[in-house]
């Protein structure tokens, strides 16, 4: 992978759900979980928060590059994904329009098809 693909990739990895630690992370920071009341939650976000992923990952003995390499891949698969559904027409730029792009998830390809998921009726009808 080029130096320059991974950096134009890394922006959305340190802005978005980290999927292994469970937490939202915003400038490559842990955010806090947001639970109210004063349970100890004893999610990961709140042991975590206001630390960078790096020095997270460092502390727990994970490899943050391979983690990101591995993520980096999955979304340039996705990208490729939805600029065919786009090209095909089964999805929309138009955000008024019932299968705009914003309102799915790529779930990979399943038989030769690539299939997505509507973020709210959990519907696959694209
Ligand atoms: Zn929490």
């Amino acid at each position: 992978m080029s130096e320059e693909i991974r950096a134009k990739y890394l922006d959305i990895l340190n802005n978005r759900f980290d999927y292994k630690l469970q937490a939202y992370v915003l400038d490559g920071i842990v955010q806090d979980c947001g639970h109210q009341d004063d349970d100890e939650c004893n999610c990961e976000a709140r042991r975590y928060a206001n630390r960078s992923l790096d020095s997270v990952y460092e502390e727990k003995g994970w490899n943050l590059k391979e983690h990101q390499d591995t993520q980096i891949t999955h979304q340039i698969i996705a990208d490729k994904a939805f600029d065919k559904a786009l090209a095909d027409g089964r999805l929309s730029k138009n955000p008024s329009a019932s299968n705009y792009e914003g309102n799915y998830m790529f779930m990979g390809n399943d038989k030769g098809k690539d299939t997505f998921k509507h973020v709210q009726s959990r519907k696959y009808d694209v």
